[in-house]
């Protein structure tokens, strides 16, 4: 099963012998063009165009009232967390199978993150999991939800949409208001990824995204928040920049601020990037459905996007009998070159987190052990957009 595997990666990508990164970008459209204009321009930084042309496209792409653009995914999720209200001391449940900026930015409030299981089919927050664990270890006074055992006010709920395939969202967010719950989409990864027919992101007070190097769109370094609370957006833009008012040349702040803008060069590529988002998506569905294709023949099973939802397939999984083949295949393809890796480990076996409060991981604890992400750049010739 192994060979034939890493064969079909070669094959698609038409690679015989050369190394087969995981996810590479692809700058194939007015990459350079933008990038170059906003060099000319000489606003590289701060101010100029880019940012609020970016910021436009999030909003016409995602149909969310606003956007603001940030320096990188991490910055998107800790504004975002600020604004919902969570405090130093407080807790915010999330998955532990997830990248490590999701609890770092919990983190860097001072609050802690409360561990709950995820859902076999879509790898995010499960939301029987959630729900039982709300019911059974929480309580709700006043309109906060309280853990009853550490007396410790429930600040948020971050669901994150794991590799772009969206979590039960309206389910999801019946619950949150059920328990006074402000909910922020960690959607770093799932740019492109709709939960019957609206985008990821847009159904929480907050959705942060990621445009990374490793995402499926990228500016190098990248995030936007979107939201559809006007008062919350513009806040975002203000403690995003200094919090300083603005003034043709006065330096007066009102807040403590965050140097979290993203840059008007960074803005550029994000430009371009985004204007070859639906060309991407498509290349990286047809890949996803050779994948189900080839895994229907083997003793695998192939992560495939949620009956409810249509997902970005930002980066293929592919889940093993057991910990062992799966072991031996990360082993098996990365000796042949074909890169593959294994999932996150999980966030409460790090030792930052042992101590976190946790459901039962039964799900999380089986899907870090066995799962494998394939390579999932989007092929070249299927771009439509071309230079
Ligand atoms: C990529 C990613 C982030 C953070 O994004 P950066 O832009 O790298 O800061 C956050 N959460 C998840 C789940 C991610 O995959």
């Amino acid at each position: 099963m192994f060979n034939e595997i890493v064969s079909f990666v070669r094959n698609y990508y038409n690679e015989p012998a050369a190394f087969i990164p995981l996810h590479e970008p692809r700058f194939i459209g007015n990459d350079r063009k933008y990038v170059l204009d906003a060099i000319d321009s000489t606003f590289v930084s701060s101010v100029g165009k880019y940012v609020d042309q970016f910021e436009d496209m999030v909003k016409d792409y995602t149909c969310a009232n606003y956007a603001v653009a940030t320096v990188n995914g991490t910055a998107a999720l800790h504004m975002s967390l600020l604004l919902a209200g969570v405090k130093s001391n407080e807790l915010v449940i999330t998955q532990a199978l997830s990248f490590i900026a999701t609890c770092n930015a919990i983190s860097y409030i001072g609050a802690e993150p409360v561990f709950v299981d995820i859902d076999s089919q879509n790898l995010g927050l499960c939301t029987d999991a959630l729900s039982d664990f709300l019911a059974t270890e929480c309580e709700v006074k006043n309109q906060n939800c309280y853990h009853v055992k550490t007396g410790k006010r429930i600040a948020a709920v971050v669901p994150m949409h794991t590799f772009g395939h969206p979590v039960q969202i309206d389910k999801m967010l019946e619950i949150c208001k059920q328990y006074f719950l402000p909910m922020v989409e960690d959607s770093a990864e799932s740019m492109g990824s709709f939960f019957k027919g609206k985008h990821t992101g847009t159904f929480g007070d907050f959705g942060a995204f990621s445009f990374n190097g490793n995402k499926t769109i990228t500016c190098g370094g990248g995030g936007v928040i979107v939201t559809n609370n006007e008062k919350q957006a513009k806040l975002a833009k203000h403690l995003t920049t200094q919090a300083k008012i603005p003034h043709r040349w006065n330096f007066e702040h009102d807040h403590i601020g965050y140097n979290y803008r993203m840059p008007n060069l960074n803005a550029a590529l994000a430009c371009a990037q985004i204007e070859l988002l639906d060309a991407f998506l498509e290349s990286k569905r047809k890949l996803a459905i050779q994948y189900a294709v080839l895994f229907k023949e083997l003793p695998a099973t192939f992560v495939e996007e949620p009956t409810y939802a249509k997902s970005n397939y930002w980066l293929n999984a592919v889940l093993f009998a057991d910990k062992i083949e799966r072991d031996a295949f990360l082993t098996y393809s990365n000796d042949n070159h074909v890169m593959t890796r294994p999932a996150w480990q999980l966030m409460h076996k790090l030792d930052m987190f042992k101590n976190a409060i946790c459901g039962p991981l039964t799900v999380s604890g089986k899907v870090a052990d066995t799962l494998v992400n394939l390579p999932s750049s989007v092929l070249v010739k299927d771009s439509l957009i071309q230079e």
